[in-house]
């Protein structure tokens, strides 16, 4: 008997057919799946349930002429069709059976169940999430910040990794295969970010996905490449580890110095007033403010928006900023919108992530300034003398607002720190000194390092610093034992408030910083006097205390410091090298 198959004009055809039968339109079902990112089979088996795929391919079968079989133990499977041993082969569609029919003239021919498809699809997307996912793993093991995959147009997908602040290529993948681990990647992310769109390249989009066995938290960056169908992709790793500062060692143990962090920490039980940490993303500064703010007196409510939330402090009310779509709304819950909901809750200290651009944002944090709230927050502006001109003239701060209610400004860095190990110490050269670049009123002190004993990087490391990717074996760093924060502060004197009154020109406030330097250094060289003095006379024990209390009260006195002046101490103490720190003055 001569089969009676008819073929369908397209692939939605058999669809509609199918759907005729239960009053659905095809539109709708289109619609909906792409909406949802599942394919439409899958939308209507599985989310509708108006058919199970075995009603699916019976239907099919009779509407279409082609016998249903679900027979199973085919030797091959593609995404259309499944061969078995015999020859004979398995189409999930009715509109594929031209196709193979031309490829396998002699074929017997079945409709079979959608799942035989499915099982393979979810193996391999399971597959290639678990190579991604190897990836994060030996990212994580060896202290990697962020993960790119970088798309080279009709070439390949290589893959770095950001450690101790630099970038390494550690893996490449064919554009085919990093096709299928986007895919993978972005199925997964859906699960914990509902506006993704997996099919979609085009746009620059957001995700997060969690990996509680890593204790990881994933921030995910698309944006589009040169390759169609392609995006680059920059995965940021958050621990969300708990942080519980202690005292003023913990801000030492970053890399400032103990009468500086006693100074900031000095802000902790101001009633009112704005503090600004400033400096681009990956110079440590949210490390900085969680400690500071971590350190704040548990009788005072602290309240913070973050975006992410990467520490968890135990003396603040944290907030994540979250956009989400509810009813077919979109819904963001920004800085905007906690700075308002904190003003009602009595806080006496506010933490605002980022201060972004925005007028109500910028009008909301002097209002709360001025209503007697500590106000903390981040900016991106790479140096503290910048910081008010950049207010004023791009924020929209009034001079008077700022010069009424500044109370502290940081700005920090993070530079390499040598390994003690196998450092080579050797003398500073005039070539190791190149300060022709820095913007920097004070650069001339950097010169005056030639001569001193320094510290250098040993290339080659040693079994203490050499690092391994763990996945590729490569070696990825060696010589240097982790990063220390170089850094500037300001402190609002009277002096301060005056000029700003004047003016915010980045140039007149980088002298008044020069001079608080230059007074602070006098201070504490007078101080040093007196410690070695006490020191002969004191134990040692007794010897700590006081040298403690002594920087302590001293700190009140001092108002600030110069990234210069950080740059020199940390080179002085051999903990950096001297061109690691020029490069990062930059
Ligand atoms: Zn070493």
């Amino acid at each position: 008997m001569v089969e009676q198959v008819k073929t369908p004009r397209d692939i939605t055809e058999p669809f509609k057919e199918l759907l005729k039968a239960k009053g659905v339109s095809w539109e709708q079902v289109e619609r909906e799946s792409s909406r949802m990112g599942v394919p439409p089979i899958k939308y209507i088996a599985e989310v509708k349930k108006l058919f199970d795929y075995d009603e699916i391919a019976k239907e099919w079968s009779r509407l279409y002429g082609i016998p249903y079989s679900d027979r199973a133990g085919w030797i091959e499977q593609t995404s259309t069709y499944v061969r078995y041993k015999d020859g004979s082969v398995g189409i999930w569609s009715p509109y594929f059976y031209r196709t193979v029919k031309e490829k396998f003239p002699d074929a017997k021919v079945y409709l079979v169940p959608y799942y035989f498809f499915e099982i393979k699809e979810d193996a391999e997307r399971a597959g290639w999430f678990g190579e991604f996912l190897e990836i994060v793993k030996s990212a994580k093991k060896i202290g990697v910040s962020d993960i790119h995959f970088e798309v080279k147009k009709d070439v390949a997908v290589v893959v770095k990794f950001r450690l101790m602040g630099e970038l390494r290529q550690v893996k490449e993948y064919s554009l085919e295969e990093y096709s299928k681990m986007q895919y993978a990647v972005k199925n997964e992310a859906k699960r914990y970010t509902a506006l993704l769109d997996a099919q979609e390249w085009r746009i620059r989009q957001d995700a997060r996905i969690e990996i509680p066995d890593l204790k990881l938290d994933l921030r995910l960056a698309f944006t589009p490449s040169l390759q169609d169908g392609l995006q680059n992709l920059v995965v940021r790793l958050l621990s969300k580890s708990p942080l519980r500062p202690k005292g003023v060692e913990d801000l030492e143990s970053l890399g400032y110095a103990r009468v500086d962090a006693y100074r900031l920490l000095s802000v902790n039980t101001a009633g009112s007033g704005l503090v600004v940490m400033s400096g681009a993303t990956g110079t440590g500064k949210s490390r900085t403010m969680n400690t500071i703010i971590g350190l704040i007196p548990e009788s005072r409510n602290v309240r913070t928006a973050e975006d992410p939330v990467e520490y968890v402090l135990s003396n603040a009310v944290q907030h994540q900023i979250n956009v989400f779509t509810k009813d077919e709304k979109q819904y963001v819950v920004g800085y905007l919108e906690y700075l308002l909901a904190f003003m009602r809750q009595d806080p006496d200290v506010i933490f605002i992530g980022e201060w972004r651009k925005m007028k109500e944002l910028t009008e909301g944090l002097i209002y709360a300034c001025e209503t007697g709230h500590l106000t903390m927050t981040t900016l991106h502006s790479s140096r503290v003398v910048n910081v008010a001109n950049l207010l004023v003239s791009q924020y929209g701060v009034k001079q008077t607002d700022l010069a009424n209610n500044l109370l502290l400004l940081i700005s920090q860095r993070l530079v390499k720190t040598v390994c003690p190990n196998c450092g080579i110490r050797r003398k500073i050269e005039e070539k190791d000194v190149d300060v022709r670049t820095l913007r920097f009123k004070d650069k001339e002190k950097l010169l005056e390092l030639v001569g001193k004993e320094g510290v250098f990087p040993n290339p080659d490391g040693c079994e203490k610093c050499r690092v391994y990717d763990p996945f590729t074996g490569k070696l990825v760093s060696a010589g240097y034992s982790g990063r220390t924060a170089i850094y500037e502060y300001l402190y609002a004197t009277e002096e301060l408030r005056r000029l700003l009154l004047e003016t915010t020109d980045s140039l007149k406030i980088e002298e008044l910083l020069l001079d608080l330097s230059k007074e602070r250094e006098r201070k504490l060289k007078e101080t040093k006097k007196l410690l070695s003095e006490l020191k002969e006379k004191l134990s040692k024990e007794e010897f700590e205390r006081e040298k403690d209390s002594v920087l302590k009260s001293l700190s009140i006195e001092i108002y600030g410091k110069t990234f210069v002046d950080t740059a020199v101490e940390k080179v002085l103490a051999q903990r950096v090298c001297i061109t690691d720190a020029i490069s990062k003055l930059e």
